[in-house]
């Protein structure tokens, strides 16, 4: 299992190290190349508008699109959610739309643009999560196959549909690798259901 993280910008290098403490190979994805040979992709937190132009310049914006409808696992954290979802980024630029939510940018205000609180999620079982928000988005509207798995202050904070994850809040800022490993489940899962399909 080769696991990538998007390297455009961003907290890229705490994502590969908790990749490596969980045991999975971690690999910076900045070509087709890589990005064709990986089982999961990572996209980190960051500036989202700087992520969705970069990835607009380097051409792996229709790759990564194709892959992901095809059942890539893919998982956006913070600046991440805001580049995989359906809604634009500002005027200029549009989200991957992988996944059918609505998000709403710098949604905790600036006053409070950084906390971090425990937050119970039912997908990972007990303790509850340490969550660390920076300049956080959340989910303001979202299709009905999305499943909304954490909440916080009345906002939708992480949710999935089909192969795509968004959390709002940064997991490889931490040392808990519960949610790391909620993905790499999921990767194993997209592997196993290929290895059907060519058998
Ligand atoms: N506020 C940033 C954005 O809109 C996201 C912040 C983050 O990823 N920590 O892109």
């Amino acid at each position: 299992m080769i696991i990538g993280v998007l390297s455009m910008q961003g907290d890229i290098r705490e994502h590969i190290k908790m990749l490596d403490a969980c045991g999975v190979e971690a690999v910076r994805v900045k070509t087709e190349e890589t990005l064709t040979n990986v089982d999961g992709l990572i996209i980190p937190g960051g500036e989202s508008t700087t992520i969705i132009r970069l990835l607009n310049s380097s051409g792996l914006r229709s790759l990564l699109i194709r892959r992901a409808n095809e059942g890539l696992p893919v998982w956006g954290t913070c600046a991440g959610m805001i580049v995989v979802a359906k809604s634009p980024i500002n005027n200029r630029d549009r989200g991957l739309g992988l996944i059918d939510i609505q998000v709403k940018r710098n949604a905790f205000g600036r006053q409070v643009d950084s906390f971090e609180v425990d937050i119970p999620l039912d997908v990972i079982g007990k303790p509850p999560y340490r969550c660390i928000f920076i300049r956080a988005p959340v989910i303001s509207n979202a299709g009905k196959n999305v499943e909304l798995l954490a909440q916080h202050n009345g906002f939708a904070v992480m949710g999935k549909e089909r192969n795509v994850l968004v959390t709002s809040f940064h997991p490889e800022l931490t040392n808990d690798k519960r949610i790391h490993k909620y993905f790499i489940n999921m990767v194993k899962k997209y592997i196993e259901s290929h290895e059907k399909l060519n058998t």
